[in-house]
Parts: C-alpha cells; sequence; structure tokens
C-alpha cells in the first residue's frame, strides 16, 4: 500500500483516543434541559408579571404580539443573553435553500462619552430587515426589491448558541417579502396549523366537543445520518461539493451481515453522540432515542414529539449540532439521502399526529365507545388527505438527492399507501363493504354501543416498508429526505388534513340536515370515504414489483423522480386547496415550485460537472499510470521472450475500460452543456441526459476501481470510508 494511504486509514482508526484522565462532562437533564433557552420559566422569572401574561397569551392563543410588551422582553432577553456571554443577536429563519439562515449583529451601541453600552430594542426584536436578494424567491422578488423582513415568532423561545469566543442570541423568526410574499417555510407551517386548527375543532364540536380552544399537529422526527471519519472526507471532492459520493464500487462486505443495525455504540460514536445531545438538551431540545442503523456508519436520533412548528425548528438545530459537534472528534456528519451508492440511504421518519390543548391525541383509538368513533373518524380523514393528495405527499420529499433513495430497495417507493395493521384495515374494510350500517343493535360495528371491536392500540405488526403507517396513535410519514426540513412535509399533512376534516364535516352536517341521527350519519360518511379512499390502503411489501403493477391497476400516483412530482405541483386542485385555507397563495406556490424546479437542476449540474472532473482529473490519470506500467511491462517482457499473456489480456481489459470511461464523460460533457431556457424542459433534460450520462462515467469509474492498484487509486473508497473510524 501507498504510504500515503497507510497514512491516512491508521490516522482515521488512531485519532480517537478517550481521554480517560479529563473529567466526565455531566449531563443533568433536569438541570441543564433548556438551559441555553429564553423559555417560559426563564420568562416568567425575569419578566414582569403582567408583560409574562401578555406574552403568554400570545404563545398561547395566537393573539397578536404587544408592541409595548416587545421592549421589556427585548431587555430581559438581551440581559440574559449577556449573562451568557452574548455580545450578538440573529434573527433566525428558514429561507427556501430549506437550511436555516442568519445574520449577526452585536448589541454594542456607542454612548456619548466614547464608550459603548449594549442595546436591544423592542423593534430589534419584532422585526429584521436583511438583505433578500440572494434568497431563492421564485420570482417573487425581482432582485432590485431586495427587503425583506423577519418577524420574531414568540412561541418557538429564543436560544443562545456557543461558542469557545462568544455567544450570540437566535431568534427564532418568519421571514416575507415587502409585499408580505412568504419567503420561507415557517410562515405557510404557522398558516396550516391555523388551518387545521379550524377543520379540527369544526369536527370536534360535531361530537359535542366544546372546551378545545387549539387543535394542532405533533410531530417527532426521526433521522437518519451517518458519521465519517474527516480523513475520508476531505479527501473526496464528491463528499465535500455534492455531499454524496459520486464514484465508489460496493465494498465487498456492506450491510448483509446486518451486524450494524443496532449494535453496540463504538466509544468514539458514543462520545459525539453524548455531546451532541448534551447540547441539545441544553437548546431544550428533547432527543430521546439513539441507535445505529442498518449500514455501515449510519446511526439514528429522535426527539420526543411536540407541536410542529417547535417540532420543526428544533429539526433543524438537531441537524445543526450533529453536524457542529461531529467535527469535534473528527468526524464528518453526511446528511445526504444516498451518500453511498448500493447501500442504505438516509431519511426522516416523520411522526404526525393531532392534539388538542387539553391534551388528547386524536389519532388515539381511546378506550371508550365515544372516543373510538371520533378515532375512525379522524383516521377516515388522514386516509382521505392521502388519497386525495398523493401528489402533494410526493411533492413533499421530491428532492434531486431523495431520489436516490425512494424506491431504492430500503426506502419507501414514490407510490403512496397508507399502513393501517391488520385490525384497523379490517375495520375500514367492512366500513368499507357498509356491513357496519347493518348492524342490528342500531349502532355500527358496535361502535356507540357497548360491544366494541378491539381497535388496535398498540398495534403489533409493524410494516418498514410502507411510506405512511400508522403507529398506534401517530401515522409515520416515511419518505421524506434526511437533509430535508421537515416544514413542509408537516405543512402538507396539515393542509390536506384540514381540507379533509372539512369535507367529511360538510358531508356529515348536510347527512344530518337530512334528519339522520348523528350516529346513522357518521356511519354513511365513513363507509362513503372508505369506499372512495380504499386503493390507498396497502398492507403489502411496498418493495415489490408486484405492488408497482398493483399500484398502478389501482390508479394510484407512481411519480418516480422530483420532475415527476413537480410537474402536478400547480394544478388547479393544488392551487385552490392552498388557497382556500390561507396557506400559500397561487403566487406562493408558483414560487416555491420555480424554487424547486432550479434547485433540482443546480443540484444535478453541480453533480455532472463534479463527476465529470473527478473521472477526468483523477481516475483517468491514475487509470493511465496503471496502463502505462502494463504495456511497458509486457514490451519488457516481450523483449526477453517471457511469457507475456497475462500481463497483455489484463492490458487489453484495462485499455478497454478506459475507452469506456473516456466516452462516458465525453458523452457526460455533452450532455451538461445545454442552453436549454425553460425550467421544466431544463429539468427534464436533467433527468433524462445528464443523470444517465453521470451513471455512466460512474459505472466505467467503477469498473476501474476494482482492476487498478490501491496505491494509485486517487480516492478513498468505500471499504476504508465505511469501516474505519
Ligand atoms: P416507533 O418505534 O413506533 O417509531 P416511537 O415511540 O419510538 O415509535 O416514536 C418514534 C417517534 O414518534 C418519536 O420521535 C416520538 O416522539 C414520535 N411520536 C410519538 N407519539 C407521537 C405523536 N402523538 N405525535 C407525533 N409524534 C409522535
Ligand atoms: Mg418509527
Amino acid at each position: 500500500m501507498s504510504k500515503l494511504i497507510d497514512d491516512y486509514n491508521v490516522k482515521a482508526a488512531t485519532k480517537f483516543v478517550p481521554d480517560i484522565k479529563a473529567p466526565i462532562l455531566p449531563i443533568d437533564i433536569e438541570n441543564i434541559f433548556g438551559e441555553n433557552t429564553f423559555g417560559l420559566e426563564t420568562m416568567k422569572s425575569r419578566l414582569p408579571k403582567k408583560i409574562y401574561e401578555r406574552l403568554l397569551a400570545t404563545i398561547e392563543n395566537n393573539e397578536p404580539v404587544d408592541p409595548t410588551v416587545a421592549d421589556t422582553v427585548a431587555t430581559a432577553m438581551k440581559e440574559w443573553a449577556k449573562e451568557r456571554g452574548g455580545t450578538h443577536f440573529t434573527h433566525w429563519f428558514q429561507p427556501l435553500t430549506g437550511s436555516t439562515a442568519e445574520k449577526h449583529d452585536s448589541f454594542i451601541t456607542p454612548n456619548k462619552g466614547g464608550g459603548a453600552i449594549a442595546e436591544f430594542s423592542g423593534s430589534n426584536l419584532i422585526q429584521g430587515e436583511p438583505d433578500a436578494s440572494s434568497f431563492p424567491s421564485g420570482g417573487l422578488r425581482a432582485t432590485f426589491e431586495a427587503r425583506g423582513y423577519t418577524a420574531w415568532d414568540p412561541t418557538s423561545p429564543a436560544f443562545i448558541i456557543e461558542n469557545k469566543n462568544g455567544a450570540y442570541l437566535s431568534i427564532p423568526t418568519a421571514f416575507t417579502s415587502w409585499t408580505g410574499e412568504a419567503l420561507d417555510y415557517k410562515i405557510p407551517l404557522l398558516r396550516s396549523i391555523e388551518a387545521l386548527d379550524a377543520s379540527a375543532r369544526r369536527v370536534l364540536a360535531l361530537f359535542g366537543v366544546e372546551d378545545v380552544q387549539k387543535v394542532y399537529s405533533t410531530v417527532g422526527s426521526e433521522q437518519e445520518y451517518f458519521l465519517i471519519d474527516e480523513e475520508y472526507y476531505y479527501r473526496r471532492l464528491d463528499l465535500v461539493t455534492t455531499g454524496r459520493t459520486l464514484i465508489g464500487a460496493k465494498p465487498p462486505k456492506g450491510h448483509e451481515l446486518d451486524d450494524h443495525y443496532f449494535g453496540t455504540i463504538e466509544d468514539r460514536i458514543l462520545s459525539c453522540m453524548l455531546e451532541t445531545e448534551r447540547e441539545l438538551y441544553r437548546l431544550g431540545v428533547p432527543v430521546k432515542t439513539r441507535h445505529n442503523e442498518v449500514a455501515p456508519g449510519q446511526y439514528e436520533i429522535a426527539p420526543i414529539f411536540e407541536n410542529s412548528n417547535l417540532g420543526a425548528d428544533h429539526q433543524h438545530l438537531i441537524m445543526l449540532m450533529l453536524q457542529k459537534i461531529a467535527r469535534k472528534y473528527g468526524l464528518v456528519c453526511l446528511l445526504h439521502e444516498k451518500p453511498f451508492d448500493g447501500l442504505n440511504g438516509s431519511g426522516k421518519h416523520n411522526n404526525w399526529s393531532l392534539s388538542t390543548n387539553t391534551g388528547i391525541n386524536l389519532l388515539d383509538p381511546g378506550d371508550d365507545p365515544s372516543q373510538n368513533l371520533r378515532f375512525l373518524f379522524f383516521c377516515a380523514a388522514v386516509i382521505r388527505a392521502v388519497f386525495k393528495h398523493q401528489d402533494l405527499l410526493r411533492i413533499a420529499v421530491a428532492t434531486a438527492g431523495n431520489d436516490h433513495r425512494l424506491g431504492a430497495n430500503e426506502a419507501p417507493p414514490a407510490i403512496l399507501s397508507v399502513f393501517l395493521g391488520e385490525a384497523l384495515y379490517g375495520i375500514f374494510n367492512q366500513l368499507a363493504a357498509g356491513s357496519a350500517t347493518s348492524n342490528k343493535e342500531g349502532g355500527f360495528l358496535g361502535l356507540g354501543s357497548p360491544v366494541l371491536p378491539e381497535l388496535p392500540r398498540h398495534s403489533g405488526d409493524r410494516n418498514r416498508t410502507s411510506p405512511f403507517a400508522f403507529t398506534g396513535n401517530k401515522f409515520e410519514f416515511r419518505a421524506v429526505g434526511s437533509n430535508q426540513t421537515i416544514s413542509f412535509s408537516n405543512t402538507v399533512l396539515n393542509v390536506t388534513m384540514a381540507d379533509s376534516l372539512d369535507e367529511l364535516a360538510t358531508s356529515l352536517e348536510a347527512k344530518m340536515d337530512d334528519g339522520m341521527s348523528f350516529e346513522a350519519a357518521i356511519a354513511k360518511v365513513l363507509q362513503e370515504s372508505s369506499q372512495e379512499t380504499k386503493a390507498i390502503l396497502f398492507e403489502g411489501d411496498n418493495y415489490t414489483e408486484e405492488w408497482h403493477a398493483e399500484a398502478e391497476r389501482r390508479g394510484l400516483l407512481n411519480l418516480r423522480t422530483t420532475v415527476d412530482a413537480l410537474e402536478k405541483m400547480l394544478d388547479e386542485k393544488n392551487v385552490s386547496l392552498f388557497e382556500k385555507t390561507n396557506v400559500l397563495s397561487k403566487k406562493e406556490l408558483e414560487s416555491r415550485y420555480e424554487t424547486w424546479l432550479e434547485q433540482y437542476i443546480i443540484t444535478v449540474n453541480i453533480e455532472a460537472e463534479t463527476t465529470q472532473a473527478m473521472a477526468e482529473t483523477m481516475v483517468l490519470p491514475a487509470a493511465a499510470r496503471y496502463f502505462g506500467e502494463l504495456t511497458t511491462t509486457v514490451t519488457q517482457a516481450n523483449q526477453i521472450g517471457a511469457p507475456s499473456e497475462g500481463m497483455q489480456s489484463t492490458a487489453s481489459a484495462t485499455g478497454a475500460l478506459i475507452d469506456e470511461l473516456r466516452e462516458a464523460i465525453d458523452r457526460l460533457k455533452a450532455a451538461n452543456m445545454t442552453s436549454i431556457e425553460d425550467g421544466h424542459e431544463h429539468a427534464v433534460h436533467m433527468r433524462d441526459q445528464v443523470i444517465p450520462a453521470m451513471s455512466a462515467v460512474r459505472l466505467a469509474c467503477d469498473k476501474l476501481e476494482r482492476v487498478v492498484p490501491n496505491e494509485l487509486w486517487p480516492v478513498p473508497t468505500y471499504r476504508e470510508i465505511l469501516f474505519i473510524r
């Protein structure tokens, strides 16, 4: 092995030496949890009672922020931040880049005496005005109208981010254009929570539940990620520029032995996880679960669920902290959906439910007949939402990165379907068949009567292949990409649910207006909806070919790629859904379409150029050197009359692979040189021409990787990256 390769492998393997003499960092959860957040407890202790109560009304009942409150809150926040070493503040927002953005301003204000004081006013807190011109807006804002506004979201606590040399105060905010259009992911999420609240309370009122002031969605998202040694990361142009490996042959050992999943966590990784979790606790992020995932080097972290606005902010903090803390351990955290071809990719399981402010989980079957009926109604609405808006759910997870994962054999396919588990599936089938209405006791299926069907509270059966599964008291949307914000997937879940609750409520009211009893009307609504939507229910293996054929027969959508999905985005159905729920105007929806299309094109383009660069400047020269050695050896062998057939055939085979690579590179170059103006056409070109051309280059590189001597190979290989830590 070459000296270089030896060196970096040994470095990667021996870098982490547990410092057994260092004091153990205490993780006293009760004491440190939330200590870096300006949360309710801190507010209560630091604000005058009246101000605190006004703020609480905003936080809990969505009352508008009172500007006179803001000054007092700002001062308290600043003092609190200063005590923690804070010198700066930033509005923290979620632009359409998909990550978070911040611009720091110091508290410093010079005074007349030549000194300075720390100042932070209510208006600093409530509103910011970052230059918005460089954020994606999908045409919502011309570059000359650069103004954008950030507006304080008091429902998500401000927090402190620490650095060895200082700290800053980070304030969660929404981001709009000066004309008031949402330029971010938070605003539509907040609006969708409002829409869901209105529809859900409408339904609850029909069920006679009157004491609920607010219904909101809850989310707990399981995050998968890879940790690799930085020695490898920085030697891979592809990982550094695109987050995934664009070349790389499958290692002799992948996850076939299943020895990584739930395996004992290595010491170095555990140290990194513990510190990450500790920092997340201090930021008030309730992380709960950790384990090794299926692929070598792959892990998972999951928090306890929270309301979806806070959960989405916290999800961003989880991703930020995973990446930040990894570096302290000489590791790099990969959040890409498919960093390694042929191995399991990373997703995010978006666990989602509905909760009332009185603490009822509306997707929990409950214990008594009336709760069961309500549960079935809400459950039917979820099924209906997925059935009617398969396209929107697919769009919510459509990125160039996630295209590599969805439908690959460890991840749900691009076809949406709902898994209910045997018992509940049986009930919905009976509902659809109508048998439920002909119960002679007058109830249906015994619901509303003392003879209850066993509703599956904690269904034992699981279906890991389903994109959308009922898991006892929540649904789990498993198609979300590991690198994505969960803000939009939850926006779509909320808005489609709001829509279907409304439809079912309207139908229920109409039947009652016609003189049906409440129970009979419910039974009829459930029957009709179950019949209409039963094609979306699937209990089998979503990975199989048969399911693809069956789904097609059922008329379900199979939007294989991001481009296919985006083509549906501006359909009349979607525009009117977002408009009537006030979640996104047509203009705002269009702007997201433009932005996502462009992001797809740019992502594929960067990958194509990186593939080309690596193939041409790294792989080809390495292969040429080897080929040179082979041909020289053959010539020399021939000169002395030594047998050279083996060398000759090796040289020929290598020469043929080099030809294949050269040709593939040229085709990729040609494909990538395009001047298509139209966004959609361009995206189609990237999908149909550039991605296949990239795959061909990769194939040739991976064949060469198997024959070119290790010491000549220009980048670390999978077998090194994935197994040495
Ligand atoms: P499972 O093993 O079925 O995935 P877990 O209990 O481990 O279930 O939960 C997985 C994730 O689901 C966690 O993040 C958890 O907080 C979240 N979760 C549990 N209940 C709810 C709920 N009512 N709403 C949203 N998410 C939930
Ligand atoms: Mg789960």
